[in-house]
């Protein structure tokens, strides 16, 4: 589903990625951890074409991100991406945030794009929110806005960066619950977290970044039982 292939990205002076190469199959879930300034946000970014690469390519459902040929509007509707803060319309309720990326983006009428909004609040469990404003709710419930605003668009794939981190503690494994939820539909989801408990559960596969490269890459049980990597180690021992 997803192929990255020696993706480098640097900002001037800095390498935020350094010649990555990894794929993803249809329905896997890959779980990428790492120290800050590692690279992570920067992959997930590239992946949508949010951040071009400098060298390298990348296809998604083959389709190659960021090339001449390539429709980005179009890609990036098939391509879900849920951030550490929300961004949704403020002045927005929930329904209408949902509603209007469809009727926007896929052009879909508004009837079938406000049923749509209905079933996706019910199922990311906030049916009676749907006329809330965002500051009605709490970061979790506007967490659950923000997925099924993403989910409301059928994308192919679902990318998230740190989609937990702002939340609080009492939310949080609620919303990462979702995500298992959606793990286990098959949805194709690429997941930077620090919630190592997640990881371990919901992932097939564990990728380590430090220094903007891949430094280990096991199933979750290896890389959290018998990890090889010094730096994987040492990263293990300061937050486990
Ligand atoms: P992570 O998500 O793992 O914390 P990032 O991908 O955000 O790491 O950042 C990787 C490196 O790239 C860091 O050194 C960061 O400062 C740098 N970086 C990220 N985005 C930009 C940007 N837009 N301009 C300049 N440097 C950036
Ligand atoms: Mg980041």
């Amino acid at each position: 589903m997803i192929r990255i292939e020696n993706v480098s990205k640097q900002f001037g002076e800095i390498k935020a990625l350094n010649d990555v190469s990894c794929v993803v199959a249809p329905g896997e879930v890959l779980v990428i951890v790492g120290p800050s300034g590692s690279g992570k946000s920067t992959l997930l970014r590239t992946i949508n074409g949010l951040e071009t690469i400098s060298s390298g390519r990348i296809v998604v459902d083959g389709v190659e991100v960021g090339a001449k040929a390539t429709d980005m509007n179009k890609l990036r509707t098939s391509i879900g991406m849920v951030f550490q803060h929300f961004n949704l319309f403020s002045h927005k309720t929930a329904l209408e945030n949902i509603v209007m990326c469809q009727t926007v983006s896929l052009k879909r009428n508004r009837a079938e794009a406000t049923a749509i909004g209905r079933d996706l609040l019910a199922r990311v469990g906030i049916p009676d929110k749907a006329d809330s404003y965002p500051s009605q709710l709490s970061g979790g419930q506007q967490q659950r806005v923000a997925i099924a605003r993403s989910l409301a668009m059928h994308p192919k794939v679902m990318l998230f960066d740190e989609a937990t981190s702002a939340l609080d503690p009492e939310t949080v494994s609620g919303v990462l619950q979702l995500m298992q939820e959606l793990a286990t539909e098959g949805m194709t989801m690429v997941v930077v977290t620090h919630e190592m408990g997640f990881a371990r559960e919901a992932a097939d596969r564990v990728i380590f970044m430090d220094q903007g490269e891949i430094q280990e890459e096991a199933n979750p049980q290896v890389f959290f039982d018998a990890p090889k990597n010094e730096r994987t180690i040492k990263f293990l021992s300061q937050i486990l």
